[in-house]
């Protein structure tokens, strides 16, 4: 099977990347493991368009039955390997590889997720990854970061004019950078999150048996490397982000990139923003290739 675009990844940035790129008379696929950072967010009120908050997993649904209307086909497949082979770029799942013209890789920013007991069943519970997101249903809430190091300070910073109390917490490991005065730091191993009758983070407790409440617990361990395809494919890197041209051209002719692997804010508006310019940047190669010449109502 070959299409004009095969984009990796469904989040935000993949999805509005299809979209165009279908509306721009592309054959799109698209691959993805799941619905990305999205899925388990509990209410979205910073995106343009909701008068009310809005559930990642709504947004997600409603953007991938666009998608899906205008003609893109999904995958719900993890991708194993990507390249070039003799036809061209490849994209390989399971028993299934792909060809394509163009590749758009949309492969999000996974937030990395501390072995604590219960973490997975609080996640929009209370339990967050970002706090530019949702420092604001914190206002004068007691509240942790777990961290050690630079990326958790600046979650702090974050969440400072909203929460009512800060806590750094380092779980069992040194912390690396100064803290302000005003947020204390425990050091000590979690053992475990426990929640109110309501599932919703109440307190974490400490390998000593003591315990901390709280109504939220921010994670900020830092980031993983989301670039296992930018290294195999060989596209540049620059600190943990995939470099990106305005029109999201990556180093490498045919391959585009988008969304929070190309780093910078790690929002869904910059996602879809830079998935418009990828998709739109993929038509134009393909019409290059084909020979054909852009049509300007194409955009439309
Ligand atoms: C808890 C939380 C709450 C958030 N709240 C907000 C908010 O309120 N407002 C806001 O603007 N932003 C919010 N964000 C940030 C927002 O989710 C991201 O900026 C946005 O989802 C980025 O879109 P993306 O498409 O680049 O990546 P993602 O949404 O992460 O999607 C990445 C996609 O790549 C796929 N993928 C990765 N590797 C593979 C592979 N090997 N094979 C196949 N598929 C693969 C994943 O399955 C997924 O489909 C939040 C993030 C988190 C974690």
């Amino acid at each position: 099977m070959e299409y004009d675009c095969i984009v990796i990844g469904r989040g935000p940035a993949g999805i509005q990347a299809a979209i165009y790129a279908v509306r721009a008379g592309l054959s799109v696929g698209v691959v993805g493991r799941d619905a990305g950072a999205l899925a388990k967010t509990e209410l979205i009120e910073n995106y343009f368009g909701f008068e009310n908050p809005i559930s990642g997993a709504a947004l997600m649904k409603a953007g991938q039955a666009q998608a899906a209307r205008l003609g893109v086909t999904f995958y719900e497949e993890e991708v194993t390997s990507a390249g070039w082979g003799s036809a061209g770029l490849y994209v390989r799942f399971a028993e299934t590889t792909l060809d394509a013209k163009t590749v758009i890789v949309a492969t999000g920013m996974p937030r990395k997720k501390p072995a604590i007991a219960g973490i997975e069943q609080f996640e929009g519970n209370g339990v967050s990854y970002c706090a530019v997101c949702d420092a604001f249903f914190y206002k004068q809430k007691q509240v942790a970061v777990v961290g050690t190091g630079k990326y958790a300070v600046s979650e702090a910073a974050e969440l400072a004019p909203f929460a009512g109390q800060i806590t750094m917490l380092s779980n069992g490991r040194p912390f690396t950078e100064p803290l302000p005065d005003s947020i204390p730091l425990i050091e000590e191993k979690i053992a475990g999150i426990s929640g109110d009758e309501d599932g919703r983070v109440k307190a974490v407790t400490f390998a000593s048996g003591s315990q901390l409440m709280l109504d939220g617990l921010f994670i900020a361990e830092g980031t993983a490397s989301a670039l296992d395809f930018a290294t195999k494919l060989g596209l540049d890197v620059q600190d943990n982000a995939i470099s990106i041209d305005k029109q999201c051209c990556t180093n490498l002719p045919g391959i585009f990139a988008c969304g929070d692997c190309t780093g910078g804010l790690l929002q869904i508006a910059k996602a879809v923003g830079e998935g418009a310019a990828a998709g739109m940047s993929a038509a134009a190669y393909v019409k290059e290739l084909k020979g054909e010449s852009l049509q300007q109502t194409q955009w439309h």
